[in-house]
């Protein structure tokens, strides 16, 4: 009985050793480049522990790398409870932007962000201001800038950056980019101070309405307005890339169609080959073109991320980074691994192939005015490198359907304003 009970002690001792030694091994081990000593350890650990940060793949967090909008904005989705349920209503939604469904939810909450509307505003940094708008906005406080900056000083969420500076916004730092860690302290703070729920307004005037309707839109396009002027750290084009940016998991499928542009880039591993009904498409175009004595032939369509590294790098080495970026695209942005792009010239006259030149000839007139009938669609048209990214192809086009491609021809369009990109 004696020796029975003794061997429960040790158990029980050795289980509280157990415990506490992997305690003490997950506080020291959340991530590889967060010591101890960080002064925000502190705060790291809590919103790690709370599920608000994860870190990256490799297991650092980057404490001192800025925040993007979309990172933040995941961030208060993780920390209200309210933007969490409205999220996983989201969750079907085009999952192949994983900020979508948490900018949809925020969107009903009337949340001050800018990359509703323009998705390249979600990959770039986030400044103080535009925190400190959000932050005084959910605590049932104004949106308003210098009203907003004044509650986060009052309330000691922040005690702002450089306190000699009379001016208050210089004195908060509204115009500088938000670090990972900032952001993180001030959510513990929030968190310290027991302002955990959404306040009220917030949730009576939550809309209620279907997933692209007007009033949805409009929600949006409000919302992203609410934004100070003064604190959008820079205008973004849509038809650069992203700094930074890492390639997907997911291919980007907008209204059924796959797309690919500088900022909507491929995965390395998708490698669809040529695609089967763009050739056929191809094919009748070629038969039909020979009616007119025009000799059609695809000279490059399919090309896997491997060759279109090389061949980038062979332009770069040849002409620079710079112009090579306006006429061919980085591996993992180009069309040509959709399967889907088609560079077009004629048949023995490859004088012409991939030149500018080939919009002048017979050839290059007859395809440009009779592909949208076979579901090809001029890729990059005169006039329209702000959209799309890329100077004018004459002859790379892409498939994309019948209708679509008819829709398009018809109105002028480019691929980035038909999707509403
Ligand atoms: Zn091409």
């Amino acid at each position: 009985m004696i020796k029975m009970k003794s061997f429960q002690y040790i158990l029980i001792t050795l289980l509280l050793i157990s415990v506490s030694f992997s305690m003490k091994a997950q506080k020291a081990s959340a991530f590889s480049d967060v010591k101890e000593n960080n002064p925000s350890f502190d705060s790291i650990q809590w919103a790690y522990v709370k599920g608000i940060i994860s870190g990256n793949a490799d297991g650092t967090f980057r404490p001192q790398a800025f925040l993007t909008e979309a990172q933040f904005a995941a961030m208060l989705t993780r920390y209200y409870a309210a933007f969490q349920t409205e999220a996983g209503r989201y969750k079907n939604l085009d999952h192949t932007v994983w900020s979508n469904s948490t900018y949809e939810a925020l969107s009903r909450f009337h949340i001050p962000l800018l990359g509703y509307e323009n998705p390249a505003y979600r990959n770039q940094p986030v400044s103080r201001g535009l925190l400190a708008q959000v932050f005084a906005y959910v605590n049932g406080e104004t949106h308003e800038l210098e009203g907003a900056v004044r509650y986060l000083l009052k309330v000691q969420i922040s005690t702002g950056q450089s306190p000699q500076r009379a001016n208050l916004l210089e004195q908060f730092g509204a115009n500088n980019r938000l670090t990972r860690t900032q952001a993180v302290v001030f959510f513990h703070r929030l968190h310290a101070q027991k302002k955990i729920d959404l306040a009220k307004p917030l949730i009576t005037k939550k809309l209620e309405a279907r997933v692209g309707s007007k009033e949805a839109q409009l929600a949006k396009k409000l919302a992203a307005q609410m934004v100070d002027s003064r604190v959008k750290l820079k205008e973004v084009s849509k038809a650069e890339y992203i700094k930074g940016q890492q390639l997907p998991a997911k291919p980007t499928y907008i209204k059924n169609l796959l797309f690919v542009n500088k900022q909507y880039p491929l995965p390395k591993q998708f490698a669809p080959g040529e695609n089967k009904t763009a050739r056929a498409q191809f094919k009748k175009m070629a038969t039909e073109a020979r009616k007119s004595g025009i000799r059609l032939t695809a000279f490059s369509t399919y090309r896997s991320f491997d060759y279109q590294t090389s061949l980038y790098k062979r332009y770069v080495t040849r002409d620079g980074k710079k112009a090579a970026d306006r006429y061919s695209a980085r591996p993992g942005y180009s069309e040509h691994q959709t399967g889907l792009a088609f560079d077009i010239g004629e048949t023995n006259q490859n004088k012409h192939w991939a030149a500018t030149s080939f919009g002048q000839t017979p050839a290059g007139k007859w395809v440009a005015a009779n592909a949208h009938r076979f579901g090809f669609i001029m890729r990059y048209p005169p006039g329209k490198e702000k959209v799309t990214g890329f100077m004018h192809e004459s002859w790379h086009f892409r498939y994309v359907g019948n209708e679509v491609s008819k829709r398009i021809y018809k109105e002028g369009l480019t691929l980035e304003e038909y999707l509403g990109i």
